[in-house]
């Protein structure tokens, strides 16, 4: 409630000149800016109200994690970790060795940070010069008509029937486009077991946009296949392996569009998006993922937990996973107050496995790999039919071992690579 309701940012300036409160919307919006000061006031004041509520936010935060720890000693867990691990039967080895191979391979986002520095031009890189987009004069305008046809081309590669179950959904007209008022933000897919996925969408006529329609269409697919082939108590698919779904089809997209893209321009700037996506998904997660594991541990050994603590174990992370490139404002290091996810105590990893996942099945697909794209194709209707560690197995995705992690980190170095050759 505090976070969603009550909270109220600074004051921005608009392009009259006004002052007006951010919103979060704005935020998005104005962090991107090619205008640094409009970047910079924008980020100050969004912090400005977590700064004021430090010490209350840092208080709901330790009592969620002393909450997840006595419930699991209550329940003879050997560890607040591994009692939130224990629904989706993974083992804490999957959990740690994604943390420590990320760690192992780190270097090359350091060198995204310091090529950031460089393109930019910037004596310091500060935290609001981090999602500015670094190719700029890219704009394109996709209707959604040409962004549906685009994503069937991209998604040839899963075959045909694949795309004319596409077709079909947007022939029964199962898409709600466009923004109307009240409708709620963001994009969502709704799949009803007996009735069929209803994919709620924002279209902006944009990359971003043909981005978001191709994820939220591998959630109808998986939808729909799961409860066409499972009862339904099973047909629902677990977080866990929800994400995989979207993210292969981003994956072929991004292949597609790189692969018959002739204009330079555009080249680096798919590239640099991928790349900020890959870091959005994949290490901003894996670090949060640390952030909770250190926080349990502490309160698990009956160490205090308080604005200090939780500052000083969130600006050491930063700065071991973005490197020496950045100079920190003070803001850098309240970072953990305003993440809502730590009160859902150790999912956000989900996100970073799912991301690898995908990454390994779509690059098999791409290299024409019959087998993984059949077996690809039966875990999409598989739903909840087994423990989702088990499901990705048949993919030939095991996360129990490093390989995966370490395959994913790879592509991210040859992708910085390519974006700082280009
Ligand atoms: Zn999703």
């Amino acid at each position: 409630m505090i976070n969603n309701a009550d909270i109220q940012f600074g004051e921005v300036t608009n392009e009259n000149g006004e002052k007006v409160e951010l919103t979060r919307g704005m935020y998005s919006k104005l962090i991107e800016d090619e205008d640094r000061e409009k970047r910079k006031e924008a980020y100050k004041a969004y912090y400005k109200p977590y700064l004021q509520m430090k010490n209350s936010i840092a208080s709901t935060l330790a009592a969620a994690v002393k909450n997840n720890v006595t419930t699991s000693k209550i329940r003879s867990y050997p560890s607040a970790l591994e009692k939130a691990l224990f629904g989706d039967n993974v083992p804490k080895e999957v959990y740690e060795n994604l943390i420590q191979a990320t760690k192992d391979n780190i270097a090359p986002l350091h060198r995204y940070s310091e090529l950031r520095k460089e393109k930019l031009q910037l004596d310091e890189l500060r935290q609001y010069d981090m999602n500015v987009p670094l190719v700029s004069g890219v704009k394109q305008e996709i209707s959604f008509d040409e962004a549906f046809e685009t994503m069937l081309k991209a998604l040839a590669p899963l075959g045909k029937d694949y795309v004319e179950t596409l077709v079909e959904f947007k022939k029964a007209r199962y898409f709600d486009v466009r923004e109307t008022p009240g409708k709620r933000s963001g994009a969502y897919n709704l799949g009803v077991y007996g009735v069929h996925p209803f994919i709620l969408l924002n279209h902006h006529d944009d990359l971003d946009s043909l981005f978001t329609l191709v994820h939220e269409c591998g959630h109808g697919v998986h939808s729909k296949l799961s409860s066409q082939h499972q009862p339904q108590i099973t047909a629902r698919y677990s977080i866990f392996v929800a994400e995989v779904a979207s993210t292969v089809n981003e994956v072929l997209l991004i292949h597609y569009l790189l692969d018959k893209e002739k204009n330079e321009l555009v080249k680096k700037h798919l590239i640099n998006h991928f790349i900020d996506k890959f870091r959005g998904t994949f290490f901003t997660q894996v670090m949060f993922a640390e952030f909770e594991m250190l926080t349990h541990e502490k309160a698990e050994q009956g160490q205090p937990l308080n604005v200090d603590v939780f500052n000083q174990i969130y600006e050491t992370l930063f700065r071991q996973y973005y490197g020496d490139a950045l100079v920190f404002d003070e803001e850098v290091k309240y970072g953990w107050s305003r993440i809502p996810h730590f009160y859902r105590p150790f999912y956000v990893y989900k996100y970073a496995t799912g991301f690898a996942s995908a990454i390994h099945i779509a690059t098999k697909i791409l290299d024409v790999d019959k087998a993984t794209l059949e077996s690809y194709l039966e875990f999409l209707k598989s739903g909840s039919s087994d423990y989702p560690l088990e499901l990705l197995k048949k993919t030939g995705v095991d996360l129990t071992t490093p390989e995966p992690i370490k395959n994913t980190l790879t592509q991210f170095a040859e992708l910085v690579e390519e974006f700082s050759n280009l």
